[in-house]
């Protein structure tokens, strides 16, 4: 089959990738000069499975909402009034009763646990190297954190995540570095997540993508998709592509293409922050990746440098910089590593995420028989992007996939959403 996938984003690219290594004939179209430089570039670069949160969690809305007017907080609001965000937030709010929660970390962790052996047997077999680190520590400062996520790490448990609670003195003995002014009250400890630099390793994945015959279209926007019977046709500014099916992988720009065949998605364009600096003191940075329950934002170490983020922001179309995001990367940054770095002299950056009320992402067909979506991933896909990629060509192939795609699929909305 002749198949075009849209979007040069780390799902993107794994799709082709996987497309491809079916032996389909595959066009990949971007819009800007290269793979990853939207949300799949300044990302935290966190690769889970088992350190995945969902935003939704039993608990989290009435916590978050009573941080809304500090100086730092988790979520920041721009001024616009949208009736579409609100509906959007009530209806993510209503996914962090106790049984969606579940379901939907679920569904989260089988495709991420996917992903990851697919991701393993890529970085054996092509020998790739993207500054991989192990190990990652979610840190409670509370009592009252900590039996908040007591439903996620019972989930842990049942999907047999190796992790261990430690107090203060043992999470010291990993990171010696932390911060002895900021008192804690426990950490948990994931040995076997792992963070690795997305960018660098889509711009490896789309090298593999071409040895197996990917065409990489650049600079090359699509403004409309027309299904039709038996293909499809794409609409670029002064020209038009037929190709036998699509594979709609346009991250946040997902939602307008859809709506240019009549397909109305609950994706929101949720944006989050994140901050990069070079570390100046190199034992007093972070060995592992660490991320703050309490901010939700989570610091890595690559390499020489450390990247912050986090921070969601709902209502903004734009990529300014909002003061109370790049407030909330900074103070937790200085509560746990204050001497690594200048963080105030750092890189922020911000891009658009594609976020679903269940924070779990959509692969598969839709009502049209030549139309697939690969969206919806949030503040995740890096984590899922193998998984997600494997899956999709399975699927358009025809091929038993390797995972059940319970939850993972359009019909999780009923045919009216299709
Ligand atoms: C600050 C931050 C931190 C994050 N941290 C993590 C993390 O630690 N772990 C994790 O797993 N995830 C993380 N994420 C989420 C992750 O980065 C995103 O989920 C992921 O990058 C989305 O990948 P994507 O390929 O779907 O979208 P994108 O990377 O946004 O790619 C979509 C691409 O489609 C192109 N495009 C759109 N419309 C068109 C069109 N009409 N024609 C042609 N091209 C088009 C865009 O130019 C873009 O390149 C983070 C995100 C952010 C912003």
């Amino acid at each position: 089959m002749r198949l075009a996938v849209i979007g040069g984003g780390v799902v993107g690219v794994s799709t082709a990738y996987y497309l491809a290594e079916a032996g389909h004939e595959v066009a990949l179209f971007e819009r800007y000069g290269n793979v990853a430089q939207e949300a799949s570039f300044g990302n935290l670069d966190l690769m889970g499975p088992s350190g995945l949160r969902l935003w939704a969690t039993p608990g989290a809305p009435s916590r978050i909402f009573s941080m809304l007017f500090r100086p730092e907080s988790p979520l920041a609001f721009s001024a616009r009034f949208e009736p579409a965000m609100w509906r959007w937030l009530k209806r993510s709010m209503s996914e962090s009763a106790l049984s969606r929660f579940k379901q939907n970390q679920q569904r989260l962790y089988r495709l991420a646990s996917y992903s990851q052996e697919l991701m393993q047997h890529l970085v054996q077999t092509c020998e790739l190297d993207f500054q991989q680190r192990n190990s990652m520590m979610i840190m409670f400062r509370t009592a009252r954190e900590l039996e908040m996520a007591h439903p996620y790490m019972e989930l842990l448990g049942e999907f047999g995540s190796r992790n261990e609670l430690l107090d203060p003195e043992a999470a010291r003995l990993l990171e010696p570095a932390l911060s002895t002014e900021t008192p804690f009250h426990s950490a948990l400890h994931v040995p076997d997540d792992w963070a690795g630099n997305c960018p660098l390793f889509v711009r490896q994945l789309k090298t593999l993508s071409q040895d197996l015959g990917v065409e990489f279209h650049f600079n090359s926007e699509i403004q409309a998709i027309r299904p039709e019977l038996g293909g499809t046709t794409l609409q670029l500014e002064g020209r038009n592509v037929d190709v036998d099916a699509v594979v709609i992988a346009a991250g946040s720009d997902s939602v307008r293409l859809l709506k240019t065949m009549g397909i109305s998605l609950p994706i929101y364009p949720v944006k989050v922050y994140s901050a990069s600096m070079a570390i100046q003191e190199f034992e007093l940075a972070p060995q592992t990746s660490l991320f703050d329950d309490t901010y939700r934002v989570g610091l890595t170490r690559l390499g020489k440098r450390i990247r912050i983020a986090g921070c969601a922001e709902l209502g903004s179309s734009n990529l300014d910089l909002h003061h109370k995001a790049v407030n909330t990367l900074v103070k937790v940054a200085d509560d746990w590593f204050p001497n690594a770095a200048n963080y105030r002299a750092a890189s922020f950056w911000c891009a658009p995420t594609a976020m679903l009320p269940e924070g779990v992402p959509l692969i598969g067909p839709t009502r049209f028989s030549n139309v697939f979506v690969n969206t919806g991933h949030g503040s995740a896909a890096w984590a899922l992007a193998a998984g997600s990629g494997k899956l999709m060509a399975d699927i358009i192939t025809g091929l038993r996939t390797e995972i059940d795609t319970d939850g993972l699929t359009l019909t999780r909305y009923g045919d009216r959403m299709r």
